[in-house]
Order: structure tokens, then sequence, then C-alpha cells
């Protein structure tokens, strides 16, 4: 969830004192670090994954999987195992991991110790990496707890008994949910106050209306049964039903802030560089959200959508009525969308990103853009800066008011690591060897890592790419919108455009190029073969197959790029086989040959015998679905509909004389 100081953090009274304080000091520091680092070039494609991790408890006699609410101790346990390891006792090629505490009590969060670089054998150890992690964090966890990467929990907020221990909501103080007791939040300090400043900032608290899935019994209208009449007196909104019929409706940031998810962050060779491949990676967005959909899920009712975007974005809506359009007499400063939502800014300076592709309204704050566009930063980049400045600091320290800005990022973090969109833009750190990187982070988490591997290999070779062939996949951002809204519906991996690359370019340009892995070029001066016509001409709406394994001589399909890409590399056989079989799983979830968790959940819950076909996804068939997605992701449970028939689940360790 971003940064992770330690400090006494300030209620939302409190708070509002110095939000201007903080965003003015946070433009400072990023004006320091501008000037420091505006500059620097020649840095490594290092890159690397972040996996999210829900603990589930499971009780066999009440026939219970539940949320294991021990992250505390499980992270101090595995802090304490890592510390004592090195890099001697892990396999090949993988570094000793990071664990790191997430929003849910029952959720971890673990990284690679260190990136990985540009090698072939580098990206090919990922897999390994992501599961040595699970296997270590398993080992250390109680005999009848698994660490899970899933979505979304199925029975989060229900009436029954989902947590271990279980809690009620009588005392939510920091969300006044009716569904989410206080304790299934990370008792870090930085989350408790995110979900209590959020609901202060926005007047009233979460309201996520999902549309329930309709199956043959589900009664119609469907008003659900399971939400209590009592509610907080300072929460006129439930009063006033905010709950809509035909919807699973959740009240609290923790529906959204508790899903897991899968987000990889590429360090570029410059700061031009990492703004191409921020722009490139924009469109992508949603077509990977769409691929990896895996929540369909809610409260304990199937939904009729299949991705976690919507409910996280409800979930971090701070935005005051007026801001959200609803007192329009009031005020019309209106901002379109929630903090945690789609990108709305290319921030390119190159000549393929045209003015008219930032259609959609992004307020900005015009004295920061000012006071950018002044130091000597170009308006697309002071805009999209000050576009995520108009935005208020959820989270502020007592003892970290005052910083030395020369030196410190605290109080830009502050805005930037609370602004959760699509992608994300990182300026270095000061005081560190990073560079300029660009973070994926729409992806939502597959159950195997050979999935979350396979779905990293392919953004990692086709960011390669994009930028090796300097190609260009802008389409207007409101296209990008109306695709985040496609891709979460059911069964979205189907109608999403994008935009046609010109493949007469394409070829041209693998036709003059030589490349390897680690090297980039950058910006390429315009073409003289490039004629510009009008925007509507440049992208058209495809299939998932069509965008991935391409439209006739059109366009070549994004996995058509990555394999363009491989030929000019030196790869040894092995090696692309293990890579194919990776872009293969890609390319049978695009031509629908397999299916998305999304569906294969579902389906298992539609299929199960105690399953009475009224979108009710009870405690018996929750268990069963956790026993089974953890036989799956062992290799014990073969499902052909949902891995290649020739998987295999990722290979143990040879156990090392003092490992793990
Ligand atoms: P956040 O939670 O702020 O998004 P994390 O620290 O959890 O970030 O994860 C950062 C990811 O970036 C990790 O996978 C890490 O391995 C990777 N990483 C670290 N340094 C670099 C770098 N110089 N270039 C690219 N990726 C990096
Ligand atoms: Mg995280
Ligand atoms: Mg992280
Ligand atoms: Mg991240």
């Amino acid at each position: 969830m971003g940064l992770l100081y330690l400090g006494t953090p300030l209620t939302w009274d409190e708070a509002m004192q110095y939000a201007d304080h903080v965003r003015e000091h946070g433009i400072t520091q990023f004006l320091h670090t501008w000037d420091r680092v505006k500059d620097r070039w020649g840095d490594q494609l290092l890159w690397g994954d972040e996996v999210e991790y829900m603990v589930v408890t499971f009780d066999d006699e009440e026939k219970n999987a539940k949320l294991s609410l021990r992250q505390t101790e499980i992270l101090v346990k595995l802090n304490q195992v890592v510390g004592d390891l090195t890099d001697d006792d892990t396999p090949a090629h993988v570094t000793v991991p990071a664990f790191h505490p997430e929003y849910g009590k029952y959720m971890l969060e673990s990284t690679p110790g260190s990136p990985y670089t540009s090698s072939i054998s580098s990206l090919l150890s990922v897999e390994t990496n992501m599961h040595y992690r699970r296997t270590l964090t398993r080992k250390h966890l109680k005999a009848n707890e698994i660490p899970f990467t899933f979505t979304s929990f199925p029975r989060l907020g229900t009436r029954g008994v989902f947590t271990e221990p279980h809690h009620s909501s009588d005392d939510a103080k920091s969300s006044y949910s009716l569904f989410l007791a206080e304790e299934i939040t990370s008792p870090h300090p930085r989350f408790p106050i995110v979900v209590a400043n959020t609901r202060s900032r926005r007047g009233s608290k979460i309201a996520i209306n999902l549309p329930i899935f309709i199956d043959k019994r589900t009664p119609r209208p469907f008003v659900d049964p399971t939400i209590p009449l009592q509610c907080y007196p300072e929460d006129p909104e439930a009063k006033n039903g905010v709950a809509l019929i035909d919807h699973i409706y959740m009240d609290a940031s923790g529906f959204g802030f508790g899903c897991c998810c899968l987000q990889l962050t590429f360090q570029s060779c410059n700061v031009g560089d990492a703004r191409r491949m921020y722009d490139a990676l924009v469109p992508v967005g949603p077509i990977m959200l769409a691929l990896t959909a895996a929540s369909p899920a809610w409260r304990g009712y199937l939904a009729d959508v299949d991705c976690r975007w919507n409910v996280i974005a409800g979930s971090a809506d701070d935005r005051t009525p007026e801001e959200r359009g609803l007192n329009p007499s009031k005020d019309d400063y209106i901002i379109p969308k929630s903090r945690y939502d789609s990108v709305d800014l290319y921030i390119s300076n190159d000549w393929i990103n045209k003015p008219e592709y930032n259609d959609v309204p992004a307020p900005y704050d015009k004295g920061i853009f000012q006071r950018l566009c002044n130091h000597g930063i170009d308006e697309m980049l002071a805009k999209h800066i000050a576009h995520l400045f108009i935005r208020d600091p959820l989270v502020i320290l007592s003892e970290a008011i005052n910083q030395d800005d020369t030196t410190s990022n605290h109080h830009f973090e502050s805005i930037q690591s609370t602004n959760w969109q699509t992608v994300r833009f990182k300026p270095p750190p000061p005081n560190s060897p990073i560079g300029w990187r660009v973070e994926f982070r729409p992806m939502e988490v597959q159950m195997t890592d050979f999935e979350n591997a396979a779905f990293a290999v392919f953004i990692v070779l086709l960011s390669r790419a994009i930028l090796a062939f300097n190609l260009n996949f802008y389409i207007p951002i409101s296209k990008v919108d109306q695709n985040m809204a496609r891709a979460q519906r059911r069964d979205a991996a189907r109608s999403v455009h994008l935009r046609a690359v010109d493949h007469v370019r394409l070829r041209k340009l693998l036709q003059r190029r030589r490349n390897y892995f680690a090297i980039v070029f950058s910006t390429v001066p315009r073409p003289l073969y490039v004629k510009d016509g009008p925007i509507e001409d440049e992208y058209e709406e495809m299939t998932m197959e069509e965008i991935f394994v391409g439209k006739g001589s059109k366009f070549p399909g994004l996995l058509g790029v990555v394999k363009a890409y491989l030929d000019i590399l030196d790869v040894d056989e092995e090696d692309r086989l293990q890579i194919s079989k990776y872009l293969d799983l890609v390319r049978r979830r695009a031509i629908g040959s397999l299916q998305t968790p999304a569906t294969w959940i579902r389906n298992f819950v539609r299929s199960h015998p105690s399953y009475n076909h009224d979108s009710v996804v009870s405690q018996e068939i929750n268990y069963d679905l956790m026993v089974a997605v953890d036989e799956i992701e062992r290799g014990v449970r073969r499902v052909p509909e949902l891995l290649p028939e020739d998987y295999t689940p990722t290979k143990g360790y040879h156990s090392k004389p003092n490992g793990p």
C-alpha cells in the first residue's frame, strides 16, 4: 500500500491544518529530486514484482475457511527467518525475500529481496522466486493455515464467522462498517487512519454497490437480507438506504483494500524512457485487468463482475459530495474519479503523444502547475504532478511534519503514494541508487506462481519491446476508461478497444534495429513516413484474441510484438521453451481456450452440489473452493480448463544444508 513509516498519525481535523504544508513541501521535495536526477541516464532495466497473499485457516470440522488475523505474529516470524538467511540459502538466482504488511490483518506482501536484472536467466527465475516466497511463508504458518494468492475472499463481510478469531463489527470505529470489524485492519498505524480519514473527508461512509449475478433462483428484486437495520448515528447514508436493490452492498474501505493483487515495477534508462513506458502501459492496463480477472464473489454472493477494480476505487473514494458532483449548486469543483482509479493523463513529451489523447477532464492545481513550470518542468509533466496534488494527504505523522526538503521525499510520497492509479510514475528516491521507475498495478493476483510468473514475464517482455521498437499504443484516455469499465464485466475477455499499431512501421523498425535485452533506444525522431490523420482512424475495437494474437496485416498483436522482440535476442532453446510456456498461457486466456480464474471460480460455485442457484456463496461452498484452490496450487487437482494440460506445479527446492 505504499509508504509504511511508523509514527503517530493525526486525526482528520488535525491533519487538515497541514494539508497545504504537505503539498507545498511535497512539491519542494519533488523539485529537489528533479534537479538532482532529471539528467540521470544509463540505469539498468531492473524490475521487480509484488505478490499479495491472504492467510486462510481451515476448520475442517465446521467446514469453514476463515481469514487468519495473525499478520503481526507471522511477519515477526518471517522477518526473523529472512534475517537469518543469506543468498547462499536460497535457490539459484533467488535473493533473500522481503515481507511487508498489507491492509488486511490477514494479508501479507512479498517482494524479491533485490530486483531482477535484464538477463534472461533472471527473467526466468521469477517463478522460482515467487514459489520460494510462498513456500517460506507456508512453512512458518500454523499447520491449518495456508497463504493464498487469491484476489477477493468470497465470504469477507458476511454475517457468518469469516475470521479467526471472530470479531463483531459493533465497534468498527474507523470505517463505521456494518460488516467489517475494526480488527480486520492491520494494526500498522497507517491503515486504520487511511480508513478513518477517507471516511471523514468524504463526509459519509464508503458505499459500494456491485451488481449481483442473477441466477435461476436469485430472489427478484434482490433485497439483501443480511444488511442489518441498526447503523451508526453519524451515518445518514446508510440510514437513507444507500444499499441498492439487485446489488451487493459494501460499506467500508476494507472490501477493496482487503483484496490481493500482482504489481510489477520497472526501472528505465532515463526519465524520458520512463515517461514513454508509462504511456505505453496505460492502454494495456484494462486489457490485463480483463485477462487476469479473478474476483467474482463478494460478501457471500456471486457478482455480475469479475474484477476488484471498482470495489477498490470505491474503497478509496474520499471525495466530498461537492467533488463527486452531488451538490453542484454549492460548488462546481468536480473531481471525476476516486484517488484509486485509472490514469487521467499521458505524460510523455514525445511527438507521438498527441494532445488529443488526453481527452478526459483532469483537474489540476493551477498554483502548483505554475510553480513547476516556473522551475523549468515541461507542461506535460507539470500537469501530471499538479493533478496528483489536488488530493489531500490522508496520513500525516506528527513526528514527520517538518522535513529537510533537500534530502527527504516524505511529503511528496504522502500524496504520490495515495494516488493509486493503474500505472504509477516513480521518481528516484533521495539517497538511493534507484532510478526512474514505472509501476504496473492493474492485474489481479493469480492462484498459482506459474500464472503470476507468466503475466510478469509477458509484461516485462512487452515493456522491453515497447522501448526497443519505440511502439505506440496510444488511444484516447476516454477509450482507456471505457475499457476499464468493460474489463470488469462478467466474461469480459472479449471486446476491448486497442489502437492498431501501424504494421508497416513496426516492420521497418524491426528491420533496422538489432537490440539486446539490456539496451534501449531513447526517443526516435518523427519518421517521414508517418502521416497524421484523424485520431479516430488510429484505433478500432478488437476482440481479446485480436489484441493478443493479431488482426491480419493490420496489427501483429501484443504477443506478435513480444515474439518479434524475442527473435532479436540471443535466447537459448531451453529458455525459449520456458518463455513460450508463459506466453502460451497468455495466448490461451486471450483466445478463450483457458478460463480466467474468475470464470473458473464462478463455475465452481455454480456447480457445487449444495449451491441453490440463488447467488449465495455459502460457508460450505467457500470451504470447498479454498480447498480446491490449494490443491490446484500444489498440483494435486488437475484443472485443464484453467491451466495447460502439461502444467506442473512449480518445482520444490533442493534443501541446502542450512536452508529454511
Ligand atoms: P510499493 O509497495 O511502494 O509499490 P515495494 O517496495 O513493495 O513498492 O515494491 C517495489 C518493487 O520494485 C519490488 O518488486 C522491488 O524488487 C522492485 N525494485 C526495487 N528496486 C528497483 C529498481 N531499482 N528498479 C526496478 N524495480 C525495483
Ligand atoms: Mg501491496
Ligand atoms: Mg509494496
Ligand atoms: Mg506497489
